[in-house]
């Protein structure tokens, strides 16, 4: 496609670069442009190229379990291909083989369709974790996502932002940019205060100071910037095809899984060939003739007794598992970047979280303004809305009122006033910004904040008192910010006045940061000298505010006059920022969310340990988290600087760090990791990401957060709330308990019935089960019930449970319980099995009912005489038949209830946790098999198209021998389990 916008771009000079896009360096694009320029130059977003079909759909599905399936299923098509060429006697070789390839293709089309289907929701959930940003159009800032800039577009950059396409700088105040990801160098490189100028065109990318590159990211500063290239235009875009495809479809814990397919199916061909060898030697030691016919046929026995008892489904039950759960977080706002993060959030054992708009709603509003003479309350009744009618009672903050203070409403700001420099100082050194909207319902215009929410709040409270805004606006002009970050705790801006000629220096931060930065006090009419007596009562002030759990911002300033604005701003920020005049704080109220305290109560249960994280000030820390249950009485309050020192016993008592530094995160990181704990750390700045990606949950703040926290991160919590991170480790719990009890399960019947196929395959005069007895198993009972775990109710009460200790997916006790019933329902299935083959007598006269007429003897030689002899043997086979498939059944389904909440009794878990769901799917096998056995017709009708269940009826007292086998290793598994609850162990 020829292009119409400019192909590089350093080596023009501005004005050059936004004629040719055609675009406007104040107002920017029109929507209406923009949506013109989105259909000519496609979406924002680089374009790879699609994985093949090959590689989205069918190599994943290779699992171990199913290549070793599809050989041995190959070797039998072998001996079936022979058969039928007439070297082999055929005893229904290519019957056996049809059965097993409908079997193994039924799993790999479901194993495709979920393919398919993770393969788009995780898509939809990508889309989720796209990034924003600002931009403006028409002259108002809005954000938008960042697929959807154009050529032309003006977007404004801050720091943490992920610069969204290749862009020339238009104005910029000490930025610097991390271009790592497209030169490999690591040092952020600055880039010019003004984009204006050319720069030579051979230069390389990493000298061109005056364009901004997608995939990079802004380490500091500020940016207007005019967007040139999109795409697959950009820099990295063109370079797109060495771009690794998103790889979608690996899933780690299906990778764990996929070892544990390994091992059962290396297992299985061991059993195989125990099997074969056992019914070789038999053969040879009893002096039968070996031929290949015997050989084929012993082969195909062993082949098909060893595949009967393998969990082929397991790889795929897993990734239902994985998938339908993930979606059901992104729901829930919790959304999973690496799906393996989902089992380590259901394991933490500590929650280190920030406080401010995690635990606290972020709705800041402004309370109250001290302008270093008069106290004002505000009225504004919510943060977006504006109004000026009274507050009610209950929001009236608390005020000094033992003291003689001076509470005034705002009513005037005069000009010339203190409050009105302070309230210039506070938005126009401010990186919010207000968007008016219209709530359609009740037709009330309110403001959206977008951006820092503090600012906000400053923002609000400016704009909401009749303050002269646009003169204000007009009469400073910003030369460069100095932008807040936690680790300096204020930011500044550097303004010219045109009015009074001169510079100003406008400052807000943390009282105990300003204050010994400040000289002075009052304003330009009325000035004093600051002394240490005056400061420590302006401290004593904002304590006071502090205690009350309000975030304090004091503000300063400073007028610099007969200096050139080009030698001032050449000076470093430390000596801008000091010799300061204190003019006054204000007090913002960020309540806690609603809700926080009940989460952090079940953490506590939980077993995990919760951390309140701040820059804020001790005192508003220690009071937020004394509300919502964090701090209790026994645990302490210390500042981030004393991470490093505390000695171990005072470390591990600390539940709230104040006036914290990022680089004091990854230090508490450390801490508990060095323990043993499995830590999850929250973090929304760039500075974060580093904690971010050393803790073993890495959550960034889907709102707040920068993109840069959010690629560090594993996970990010699309509403920031608290409520909802603890949220995700319920579900992470459940989830990954899910995927246990459903491998649990597979192994245990599978094992269960290997004991069986194993000793019953020692002599081969029995004819165990027939194909579709076998069917009848592997799809009923292997199939419904567990679904009653997979789809039914979380565990509401897995927040009881102690974190795990262990990231096994069968732990070691576990795995004694597992032993434990498949044994004993192994030797049970035996006894049952060997007790009636052999009886004819124990055939009693209402098993000769029903089916049992029916079913079509076939006498091997003509001179026996059926009705008599024949009759007699096989009907007391086809009961055995029938009692061992009632026990499995009985004993499979019943399983599912035992360990379906695996760490409570089985009547307990049946009284107070079941529901219709999952009774239907635990016991609809039983019902089936009663229906089956009783109405015969039903059999019949089978029978004539080839289906021989040959259920035949069991009397009262057979279904008492069913009941005795069948729950003797439930009972036996109850037994272990409640040793273990009394022992205090968890699964
Ligand atoms: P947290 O996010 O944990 O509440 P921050 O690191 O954001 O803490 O803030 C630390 C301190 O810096 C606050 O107590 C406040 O005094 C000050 N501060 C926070 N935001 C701003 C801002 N936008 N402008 C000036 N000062 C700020
Ligand atoms: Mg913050």
């Amino acid at each position: 496609m020829s292009l119409d916008i400019p192909e590089r771009g350093h080596e023009l000079i501005l004005s050059e670069i936004v004629s040719m896009l055609n675009s406007k360096s104040d107002v920017g694009l029109s929507e209406s442009e923009a949506s013109a320029r989105l259909v000519k130059y496609g979406a924002n977003e680089i374009q790879t190229k699609k994985p093949s079909i090959w590689r989205l759909y069918f190599a994943p599905l290779f699992d171990t379990l199913i290549v070793i399936y599809l050989i041995i299923t190959g070797i039998m098509v072998l001996f079936a291909l022979i058969a039928a060429l007439g070297f082999i006697e055929d005893v229904g070789f290519l019957g056996k083989t049809v059965f097993w390839l409908v079997i193994i293709s039924f799993n790999i089309i479901m194993a495709i369709y979920q393919q398919y289907r993770a393969q788009k929701q995780l898509a939809a959930l990508q889309q989720l974790t796209s990034p924003k940003s600002k931009v403006v159009r028409n002259g108002n800032v809005i954000e938008i996502s960042s697929q959807d800039l154009v050529p032309g577009d003006l977007i404004e950059l801050e720091l943490g932002n992920k610069i969204p396409a290749d862009c020339r700088v238009i104005t910029s105040s000490n930025l610097t940019v991390n271009e790592a990801s497209l030169t490999g160098e690591s040092i952020p490189v600055a880039k010019v205060e003004d984009g204006s100028h050319r720069i030579d065109i051979d230069a390389s990318i990493a000298q061109h100071f005056n364009m901004l590159y997608l995939g990079t990211f802004v380490q500091t500063g500020t940016a207007k910037a005019i967007i040139v290239r999109t795409g697959n235009f950009t820099e990295i875009g063109k370079i797109a095809t060495a771009m690794s495809e998103m790889h979608t479809f690996d899933i780690p814990l299906r990778n764990r899984v996929n070892k544990l397919g390994k091992l059962l199916g290396i297992t299985m061909i061991v059993f195989l060939l125990v099997i074969f060898s056992n019914t070789t030697i038999n053969r040879l030691s009893t002096g039968d003739n070996y031929t290949l016919d015997t050989f084929s046929q012993d082969m195909v026995i062993s082949i098909i007794n060893a595949m009967a008892v393998m969990p082929i489904n397991i790889p795929l039950m897993t990734t239902l598992v994985l998938i339908t759960g993930v979606l059901h977080m992104a729901q829930k706002k919790v959304i999973i970047k690496e799906l393996s993060s989902v089992e380590t959030l259901g394991r933490i054992s500590v929650l280190c979280s920030d406080k401010t708009g995690t635990i606290t709603t972020s709705k800041m509003t402004s309370k109250l303004v001290w302008d270093t003479e008069t106290f004002y309350t505000i009225y504004p009744d919510s943060n977006t809305h504006v109004s000026l009618s009274p507050i009610p009672e209950s929001e009236i903050i608390h005020t000094l009122e033992d003291q003689d203070y001076n509470y005034e409403d705002i009513r005037d700001i005069e000009k010339g006033s203190s409050l009105e420099l302070l309230l210039t100082t506070a938005i126009l050194n401010n990186e919010a910004n207000l968007v008016r909207k219209k709530e359609e319902h009740y037709n009330e215009e309110y403001f959206e904040i977008i951006g820092n929410p503090t600012d906000g709040a400053l923002l609000l409270l400016g704009s909401s008192h009749g303050l002269q805004e646009e003169y204000l606006r007009k009469r400073y002009q910003k030369l460069k910010s100095y932008p807040f970050d936690s680790q300096v705790k204020r930011m500044s801006g550097l303004f010219k006045d045109v009015e009074d000629n001169d510079l100003m220096v406008f400052c807000k931060g943390a009282t105990e940061v300003l204050l010994p930065r400040c000289d002075f006090i009052g304003n330009e009419e009325n000035r004093k000298p600051l002394d240490q007596t005056e400061k420590d009562s302006i401290q004593e002030k904002v304590d006071f505010y502090a205690n009350e759990d309000y975030r304090v911002i004091s503000l300063a300033y400073k007028s610099i006059e007969g200096q050139t604005s080009t030698s001032v701003e050449l000076e470093d920020r430390e000596s801008i920022e000091t010799n300061l005049t204190f003019i006054g704080f204000t007090i913002i109220y960020d309540p806690p969310r609603p809700g926080v305290k009940e989460a952090v109560a079940q953490l506590d249960k939980a077993g995990i340990f919760p951390i309140m994280i701040t820059g804020d000030s001790p005192a508003t820390a220690a009071t937020i988290a004394r509300q919502v249950g964090i701090l209790d009485p026994h645990e302490t309050v210390a500042e981030g600087k004393m991470a490093s020192v505390l000695k171990d016993e005072d470390f591990f008592k600390v539940a709230v760090f104040a006036r914290v530094s990022p680089a004091d995160k990854e230090i508490i990181v450390r801490s508990y990791q060095a323990k043993g704990g499995i830590v999850a750390m929250t973090g929304d700045g760039v500075n974060d990401a580093l904690a971010i990606t050393k803790s073993d949950a890495g959550i960034a703040m889907g709102t707040t957060g920068t993109e840069v926290a959010k690629e560090a991160s594993d996970i990010i919590i699309a509403d920031d709330s608290y409520i909802s991170i603890v949220n995700g480790v319920y579900e992470g719990r459940n989830l990954y308990e899910r995927i246990r009890i459903m491998i649990f399960f597979y192994i245990a019947v599978n094992l269960a019935e290997a004991i069986f196929y194993f000793v019953t395959s020692l002599d081969d005069s029995y004819e165990v089960l027939n194909n579709f007895q076998r069917t009848y198993i592997f799809t009923i009972v292997h199939g419904l019930p567990i679904f009653a775990v997979i789809y039914g109710k979380f565990d509401e009460e897995i927040m009881s449970l102690k974190p795990r200790d262990n990231d096994d997916l069968i732990p070691s006790r576990m795995l004694i319980g597992l032993l434990v019933y498949s044994i004993i329902l192994g030797l049970s299935i035996l006894a049952v099995f060997f007790m009636y083959y052999q009886s004819p007598d124990l055939v009693n006269s209402f098993n000769q009912d029903g089916i049992a007429r029916n079913i079509q003897f076939q006498p091997s030689s003509e001179t026996l005489d059926f009705e008599e002899k024949f009759l007699a043997e096989d009907l007391a086979h086809a009961k055995a038949r029938t009692m061992l498939l009632s026990v499995i059944y009985l004993s499979e389904c019943t399983l599912i209830l035992s360990i379906r909440r695996i760490n409570i009794g089985i009547f307990d878990s049946i009284r107070n946790h079941t529901d219709r769901f999952m009774l239907v799917m635990a016991f609809g096998p039983i019902v089936l098999h009663l229906v089956l056995m009783y109405i015969t017709p039903i059999q019949v009708g089978m029978l004539d198209l080839g289906l021989t269940v040959e259920l035949i009826r069991l009397s009262f007292l057979d279904i008492g021998v069913v009941f005795i086998f069948a729950l003797l290793p439930i009972f036996f598994l109850e037994l272990f389990k409640w040793f273990n609850r009394r022992a205090g162990n968890q699964f």
